[in-house]
């Protein structure tokens, strides 16, 4: 039995419309009998069949006022962006605030701007009043009934009540929405009692897979209840996206998702902002010795991210790179256990000088960061994706990484840096010394490593996510005319399983 039913209080007046976690029924099965769905008071005529026109928000600001961009066609839709357990306003390289938050925010913004009105929803921090983040995109906090954020162990049982206020919410607006899309198992079962009540098309997102984080050998526990809802969530969902094909072929494997189930659709990074700063200039604005061998790690402080095996492999090369730095930046501030145990390991192994401890550091101050760096390093076990390798590359710095996510796509040996063959420190600190040992006169230019990223743009991503939210749509509703969407397909090769 899950953990669901135990069963929570709902801010639903009728308590047998709570779908709980868990239940032998799952959450879309227990509303396939027509007569067993809650009525969705006030939503039926808003879902009559084949009206996709989004009309302005009831919202008192001009700027919700929907945007007409006849490059995205002439159905802009209504979409809720469910990001239950982090907020995409969280603080970035967190425990729990990362890649997916960033996902959230760009994508919406750009769906935003292509036309459509994003609501996303959130129940993580403390609870605010709907914001405007951006023209047409709204994030609407649910956790008016949770006296503080619960850990990620504790949000199964909540999750019916979110449902509840999900609910409550889209019957309160104009109309409601066309579809959801769900980020993180959390969200995906929240999406999941959305798609079984609402009718409408559910896109999940896992952002990771716990089967294979716990297949890895990273130290990585994830609860069987999650696996087990990923693998439901897998069958239930009427699409997966995913941000690298080898995602895809994880998905069959571990939860028998059908590949004509998924798409891969990558993605993106913020060009204008992650951008080349002279070395020189970037490393005067931090304080780095111009003579110094930078290795700079951005990101989380998880097991899977292999950092320890980082620290380890500088250890190692220090005698022959006697000015090698590594730059940390992430983590959850000094005081918490992994950044204590990390710090510990440095001192252990003599290196506590060679490393530096940067705290998190916001998005728009990351650039020189980047660009002050001789190259990134990303050691980690797994990764969806990997938005800091797009980040490094896209302010010309050569990555050195696992071959996961989106790393295969765009390393290419000696140009852009080098793939390594796993998380074990000697293969890591072969790959830095590889990059380290090239004559400064044969290390390509910011410029053409930039290159590497001229296809990953956030607005050309929303739109290829549009083209699925028609395309999925027109399946659910053949009424519904497929907008002239996206210019089509993903231009780089690498990305085999687009059209
Ligand atoms: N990040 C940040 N500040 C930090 C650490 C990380 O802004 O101090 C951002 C980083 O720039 C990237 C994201 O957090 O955009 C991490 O995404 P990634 O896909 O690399 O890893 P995930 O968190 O999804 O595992």
């Amino acid at each position: 039995m899950g953990a669901g039913e135990k069963g929570r209080a709902s801010l639903c007046d009728d308590p047998n419309s709570v779908v709980r976690v868990g239940d032998r029924r799952s959450p879309l099965s227990g509303h396939r009998n027509h007569q067993d769905v809650h009525s969705p008071q006030g939503l039926t005529d808003i879902y009559a069949p084949g009206e996709h026109k989004v009309r302005p928000y009831s919202f008192n600001d001009d700027s919700m006022m929907l945007l007409t961009n006849p490059t995205y066609g002439p159905a802009p839709l209504r979409i809720a962006m469910l990001s239950v357990h982090s907020s995409p306003l969280g603080p970035l390289g967190a425990s729990d605030t990362g890649g997916m938050s960033v996902y959230v925010r760009e994508l919406s913004r750009w769906l935003g701007a292509a036309g459509h009105a994003v609501d996303i929803f959130t129940s993580a921090g403390p609870h605010h009043p709907d914001r405007l983040l951006y023209p047409n995109v709204r994030l609407i906090h649910l956790g008016k009934g949770l006296a503080k954020t619960p850990p990620k162990d504790g949000w199964l049982d909540l999750l019916p009540m979110v449902f509840e206020a999900l609910d409550a919410y889209a019957r309160r607006q104009t109309r409601g929405y066309d579809l959801i899309h769900s980020h993180y198992w959390l969200s995906g079962v929240v999406g999941a009692m959305a798609q079984a009540r609402w009718r409408r098309p559910h896109l999940t997102m896992f952002h990771t897979l716990g089967a294979v984080k716990n297949s890895t050998q990273s130290g990585e526990n994830e609860p069987d209840i999650r696996i087990a809802h990923e693998q439901w969530l897998a069958m239930a969902t009427d699409r997966i996206i995913v941000a690298a094909p080898r995602e895809q072929e994880l998905l069959a494997q571990w939860y028998h998702a059908h590949s004509s189930q998924t798409r891969v659709i990558p993605c993106g990074v913020n060009r204008d902002l992650f951008r080349p700063v002279a070395s020189e200039t970037a490393r005067r604005h931090l304080g780095i010795a111009p003579e110094a061998q930078v290795v700079l790690y951005v990101g989380r402080f998880a097991p899977l991210k292999g950092v320890d095996r980082l620290v380890a492999a500088v250890s190692a090369l220090r005698p022959r790179f006697p000015k090698l730095q590594l730059l940390i930046v992430g983590g959850d501030g000094p005081r918490s256990g992994s950044s204590r145990a990390l710090k510990a390991m440095a001192a252990r192994l003599g290196i506590a000088d060679a490393v530096t401890f940067k705290g998190r550091i916001e998005h728009p101050d990351l650039p020189p960061y980047y660009s002050a760096a001789d190259l990134l390093a990303m050691p980690s076990y797994y990764e969806s994706f990997g938005l800091v390798v797009l980040e490094a590359l896209a302010c010309g710095t050569p990555v050195v990484a696992t071959p996961v996510g989106v790393a295969p796509a765009v390393i290419r040996e000696g140009v852009t840096g080098t793939l390594v063959a796993g998380a074990d420190p000697r293969d890591i600190a072969q790959g830095i010394a590889r990059i380290l040992g090239q004559p400064a006169a044969l290390r390509p230019d910011a410029a053409s490593i930039r290159a590497a990223v001229q296809d990953y743009g956030w607005p050309r991503v929303a739109a290829v996510v549009a083209e699925e939210y028609a395309q999925l749509l027109a399946m659910h509703d053949p009424t519904h005319a497929t907008p002239a969407i996206s210019p089509g397909g993903w231009p780089n090769e690498n990305w085999r399983c687009l059209p």
